[in-house]
């Protein structure tokens, strides 16, 4: 899988992919994604790429222009097939578990990072082809959520985590919540392991992580168990 980013902040973006398990499987070439400063596309001697709005309101919006011929690079520089373009925005559907396993199946996709007011409608209209909102609410700038996309899909993707299965046995990808874990020392400031989990009996083992989970969806997230 590739992932193209167009982002006025990329440094924000590369410490964040530089890390942890998602930095591995870019170093290790499983998945490669690839950050661009949308300034790069910008005119003039001050490589302007945002203005005020038309209409009026607080603010300034990035232009249309930079952000196309951004996009219209990404999408040239890329050998074949037409990649998936998302626009991060509070106004696209919220995200889930569901479509991150969906894009998850995807070769190529380009995520284009807004800030300031947002971004003129017009290029959204002409090159996007996905607003994905990560919740209700408002942040600075696209970068996060596209970080967060990034790597909720690239779990998805074989050889990034190091058991392939265990992103199916996950909260949410069941349709609801993990049961309860514990690790070493059996015994905790007097909390101990549930027994069931150190009795060596599998069939023991697995009804009381589905007795957990339910438990714990129903306390947490009834909505779920709908
Ligand atoms: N004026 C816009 C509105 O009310 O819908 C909000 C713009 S926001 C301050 C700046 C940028 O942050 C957006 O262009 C978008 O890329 C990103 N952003 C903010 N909140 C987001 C969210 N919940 N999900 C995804 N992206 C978000």
């Amino acid at each position: 899988m590739k992932i193209n980013i167009a982002t006025l902040f990329p440094q924000m973006c590369e410490s964040v992919l530089a890390a942890s398990i998602i930095g591995r499987a870019i170093r290790s070439g499983v998945v490669v994604v690839q950050v661009h400063d949308i300034r790069d596309y910008a005119e003039g001697r001050y490589k302007q790429v945002d203005d005020c709005l038309y209409g009026g309101g607080f603010g300034m919006l990035l232009q249309a222009e930079p952000v196309y011929r951004c996009i219209r690079a990404i999408k040239e520089s890329l050998c074949a097939g037409k990649p998936w373009v998302i626009y991060m925005s509070p106004k696209g559907t919220r995200l889930t578990q569901r479509r991150v396993a969906e894009l998850a199946e995807k070769d190529d996709i380009v995520i284009f990072a807004g800030h300031y007011e947002g971004v003129d409608q017009r290029v959204l209209d002409l090159v996007v082809d996905e607003e994905i909102s990560i919740g209700d609410y408002v942040l600075t700038g696209g970068e996060l959520p596209a970080l967060v996309l990034i790597d909720a899909v690239l779990r998805w993707v074989p050889g990034v985590l190091p058991h392939e299965e265990s992103y199916l046995n996950e909260s949410h990808s069941n349709g609801g919540l993990e049961h309860a874990q514990y690790t070493r020392p059996e015994v905790w400031r007097g909390f101990r392991v549930p027994a069931a989990l150190l009795s060596g009996d599998e069939k023991k083992i697995r009804a009381w992580k589905e007795e957990s989970a339910f438990k714990l969806t129903q306390a947490k997230r009834p909505d779920l168990l709908d």
